[in-house]
């Protein structure tokens, strides 16, 4: 059986649905079908919403019959990372504590999607709460790489990234606090971006590190990474970290074709040093390429690099210990069964329902954040990411845009990290610096290693300049050989 996407576009779906030469419903069923039988091998979803995704689906077709616009995403099948709440279907953010939590209400970027036509399919399976770099903490097993399967497919979108790279999807949601989109989609070779943080409302997403938290789409292509992002982008008063910034026509901007000529790309000197040669090859051979273009290419510093992996780590943990505190066998969560006391009834609840990496979290950053160590460390964490943050300032007076590797390292194999929680946490070295400064950045496939893995480019922009960012992205893309 072959993928019903295969081939297929947001484009190209839309004109074949526009001139009937297939029906919304019955892509989505086709679609439904085919990523059931795909699964067994990826893990890549947790639920499916066949009812519902048939329910749009005929909406679309309803309004084409009609002659109406059916929305820019019409009867495209879109994965929703399960950290995302969905109105009666399942929700389970990978963690045993929320196994049969049916949320009562959409997230506002799911809401954006099905006003859009969009047809969510599924929850696509994600490390616990989104804490994980390889999909390996989910409670519900790993999500393998539909690229190689005896390899991770990266996190803790893994679940996300797999869909597209398997092509059971055409779009999907992820989330991203330190990378968690960028690095799935490095590793499965498609295409993620983390937009501004304040970009997309967040209302719905389960918090985790909530000054870090982003929702940030997968796609086959640039455009289609866009065009999604330009349905879920935007103020929403349900959020009220999400910017009145306005959202460009994101598209149009690339429309302008892959002429550079004049922009200036900084080369972060920091993120190449001790880089291995598999991925920095292919990353300078996308850097030429975007060279030949017309832009300039300057090596630049973002100094306090060195820093961003502890300093994540403190933050990130601080606030996912606060976050995580609502899940105490009260509300939402499954409770433990024999408990006799108040106290063991939170205890207890906890201590079976969360997984390793989540207690691990909880503990740190109590710590961090407790009398005494508040100022050694969370507050000096602070100071940090204003440090870091200063360091794109700076450079962004002197170019348009970054260009850095994803990650160091192509997909490596199911539990070769899984014991070593430092050897996992340093995955994110290169994607957790522009998560901590709040900017856009996406991962763009740049080819693949001698094994066959795919390595994905990094572009990173001036916070609220997706569009230089999205400029850059499809140039290369589009021109690539
Ligand atoms: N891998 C990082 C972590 O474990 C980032 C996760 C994320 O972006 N959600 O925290």
């Amino acid at each position: 059986m072959s993928s019903p996407l295969e081939g297929h576009g947001i484009d190209s779906l839309r004109a074949a649905l526009l001139t009937k030469k297939i029906g919304a419903e019955e892509l989505a069923r086709q679609t439904l079908a085919y990523a059931a039988s795909e699964n067994p091998k990826t893990n890549a979803y947790l639920t499916f919403s066949g009812e519902r995704a048939i329910a749009a689906a005929r909406a679309v077709d309803a309004l084409i019959a009609k002659g109406q616009d059916p929305g820019p995403l019409a009867g495209v099948p879109i994965a929703v990372k399960d950290v995302i709440v969905t109105r009666g279907v399942k929700t389970t953010c990978g963690s045993k504590l929320l196994a049969n939590y049916i949320p009562p209400y959409d997230a506002t970027a799911v809401t954006r999607i099905e006003q859009a036509g969009g047809i969510i399919i599924g929850k696509a399976n994600c490390d616990e709460f989104a804490m994980g770099s390889s999909n390996e903490n989910s409670a519900f097993g790993p999500v393998r790489n539909p690229v190689a399967l005896d390899r991770v497919p990266g996190g803790s979108s893994g679940g996300s990234a797999a869909a597209i790279a398997q092509k059971t999807a055409l779009l999907s949601l992820g989330s991203d606090t330190g990378g968690s989109v960028r690095q799935p989609a490095s590793f499965c070779g498609v295409t993620g971006v983390t937009p501004t943080y304040g970009r997309v409302s967040r209302y719905g997403l389960t918090a985790f590190a909530s000054s870090l938290d982003h929702i940030g789409p997968f796609a086959h292509s640039v455009r289609d990474a866009a065009r999604l992002l330009q349905v879920i982008a935007g103020q929403d008063t349900m959020d009220a970290t999400s910017a009145t910034v306005p959202v460009p026509d994101y598209c149009a901007a690339m429309n302008g074709g892959h002429n550079m000529k004049g922009l200036k790309i900084g080369l972060p000197r920091e993120y190449f040093e001790g880089l291995p040669a598999e991925t920095g090859d292919l990353v300078m051979a996308a850097v030429d390429q975007l060279r030949k273009l017309g832009c300039e290419v300057h090596e630049i510093s973002l100094p306090h690099t060195q820093y961003a992996i502890a300093c994540y780590y403190i933050i990130a943990t601080a606030e996912a210990s606060a976050n995580l505190a609502r899940y105490d066998g009260v509300r939402y969560t499954s409770r433990s069964a024999d408990v006799k006391t108040l106290a063991d009834m939170y205890r207890l609840s906890r201590e079976e329902g969360f997984g390793a990496e989540c207690k691990r979290r909880i503990i740190l950053g109590t710590y961090v954040l407790s009398a005494g160590y508040y100022d050694a460390y969370y507050l000096k964490a602070q100071r940090v990411r204003n440090l870091i943050t200063r360091d794109f300032t700076l450079t962004f007076e002197k170019v348009d845009a970054i260009v850095a590797p994803v990650s160091p390292f192509p997909a490596f194999k199911l539990g070769e990290k899984v014991d070593d929680p430092i050897a996992m946490y340093l995955s994110d070295i290169y994607t957790i610096t522009g998560s901590l400064a709040g900017i856009p950045c996406m991962s763009v496939p740049c080819g693949l290693t001698a094994d066959g893995l795919p390595v994905g480019l990094q572009i990173l922009a001036r916070h609220f300049d997706e569009t230089t960012m999205f400029r850059v992205a499809g140039a290369y893309e589009e021109t690539r050989q």
